[in-house]
């Protein structure tokens, strides 16, 4: 389990890593497009008339600008941060548990199944399990549900459908009891 440990350490620092590149790259290659755009002007002889103030405008004002875009990027990586982490305050893990019936979207530390540690396999299957329980308790419920109604509509027939709920939970007790 030494090498699990590990990987849970470097993943956060490999996430952020990648994070710094991008912004990296991006802010490289906004410069570099300035300068590009720069050099285009000088040989296209867009900039004929170079007064004292001009260098200051051209530099501070296409730097805000530059700001700007760096702002909506920065606005736009928190924003998918903010959708995509666990919900848990504070933490920034990537949540991609749902809680709660898909309320909340959590990370394996902070999901109440898992009990702050990454699902084993006997959790997989322990909880795959207990899900088809449920889901064939409430199958059998509605089938329940659906029979009193069609008796209640047409009391004189009797259908031959009542015995396929008590079949399928049946099915799952000894399935689970095995
Ligand atoms: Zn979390």
């Amino acid at each position: 389990m030494g090498g699990g440990e590990q990987q849970v350490k470097w993943r956060p620092v490999i996430v952020a890593g990648l994070t710094c590149a991008v912004v990296v790259v991006l802010v490289v290659w906004l410069m570099h497009a300035r300068q590009a755009g720069h050099w285009l002007q000088i040989h296209t002889g867009t900039i004929n008339e170079p007064g004292p103030y001009y260098g200051f405008w051209s530099g501070f004002g296409s730097d805000i600008e530059e700001f700007g875009i760096l702002g909506a990027i920065g606005a736009g990586i928190y924003q998918l941060v903010k959708k995509y982490n666990c919900h848990e305050p504070g933490c920034w893990r990537i949540g991609q548990h749902p809680a709660a019936g898909g309320q909340f979207l959590l990370c394996y530390r902070h999901h109440p199944d898992y009990k702050g540690r990454k699902p084993t396999h006997e959790l997989i299957q322990r909880l795959h399990r207990e899900h088809l329980e449920r889901q064939a308790a409430i199958l059998a419920k509605l089938n329940q549900v659906h029979e009193r109604l069609t008796a209640d509509q047409t009391p004189a027939d009797d259908l031959p459908d009542p015995g396929a709920p008590a079949s399928a939970t049946e099915a799952s007790q000894n399935h689970t009891g095995s």
